[in-house]
């Protein structure tokens, strides 16, 4: 029997580059192999909170992405990852940031939800509990690619480029968010994004799930991810709807790129960005699959 389940992940959003056009058929690649897992996994009873997490981990290991292996470099060239992971039923999340060496940030930030009384854990001390937890280290040329190298050569307006995420609804109608990221191209040293603060980046409840990518100092100040919650609690917006409200009539004019997805508890899903573009794919209720980068 066919389950109710649905899936939507986003691998970043942000302007158009030489770079992207050219590798636009491994991008749509990476998408689609990631959420043809996630949904396989679903339809095989998974938990939305599992899905999320193991699908977030096939984008962070995809050097296309800007997470995990193929992070964006801060201006020291380093790379420093920051994740958040929330379960909608149990509103329960777990997140870390400025994290190094650690090969799946989403599997640090999951643990720090399981087996800490602690929300988010930071820099040091989140390396600590990788290992303590046994979790896969890489020294830090494994994360590194020429693409980010080149980049920070460039040394343009910071862009991120690939920021990866993942939101889905499992059989019993519960829901998970995901948010994985290596940040701005540039950054100082130290700086932390919307991806691992929950209610910016990454936000789960009982009504929707919502991943977020794009100028995270911006979403970060727009609380993005649980603004859309509140817009369906409390103005009854419907996701898609409350998307588009947030992305584009936010109090102040946007400076910056930003990018939304969403899956409210029908498995309705939505995506919105005001850019040139928005990595994503989704597979809804009814099985159909969408893979996209530009606008359409
Ligand atoms: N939102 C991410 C950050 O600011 C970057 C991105 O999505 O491109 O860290």
């Amino acid at each position: 029997m066919k389950k109710n389940i649905a899936i939507a992940i986003h691998g970043g959003a942000g302007q158009d580059s030489p770079y992207i056009r050219e590798h636009v058929n491994d991008y749509k690649k990476g998408l689609k192999e990631a959420i043809e897992h996630g949904h396989k996994l679903l339809s095989k009873g998974a938990k939305a909170i599992d899905v999320v997490e193991a699908t977030v981990r096939i984008l962070e290991d995809n050097p296309f992405f800007n997470a995990g292996r193929g992070s964006a470099l801060n201006r020291e060239g380093e790379v420093e990852m920051d994740a958040a992971i929330m379960d909608g039923k149990l509103l329960m999340a777990g997140a870390v940031s400025m994290v190094r060496n650690v090969k799946n940030p989403i599997e640090l930030a999951r643990t720090v939800m399981h087996y800490t009384k602690h929300v988010h854990i930071a820099g040091e001390g989140a390396l600590k509990l990788a290992k303590i937890r046994n979790l896969e280290l890489q020294p830090n040329e494994y994360f590194i690619t020429d693409h980010q190298r080149d980049l920070l050569l460039e040394e343009t307006t910071p862009t991120g480029h690939g920021t990866v995420g993942c939101v889905a609804m499992d059989e019993f109608g519960h829901l998970a968010a995901a948010t994985s990221t290596g940040g701005l191209t540039g950054s100082l040293p130290g700086r932390v994004g919307d991806s691992c603060l929950v209610g910016a980046g990454c936000y789960a409840n009982e009504l929707s799930a919502s991943s977020c990518t794009g100028e995270g100092e911006l979403i970060i100040t727009s609380v993005i991810a649980h603004k859309v919650a509140m817009l369906m609690e409390l103005k009854n917006m419907r996701v898609q709807e409350a998307c588009d409200y947030v992305i584009r009539n936010m109090e102040n004019p946007i400076p910056g790129d930003v990018g939304i997805i969403s899956v409210d508890n029908k498995g309705r899903i939505a995506f919105s960005f005001n850019c040139q573009r928005m990595h994503r794919a989704s597979i809804d209720t009814s099985g159909k699959m969408v893979v996209e980068v530009y606008n359409v």
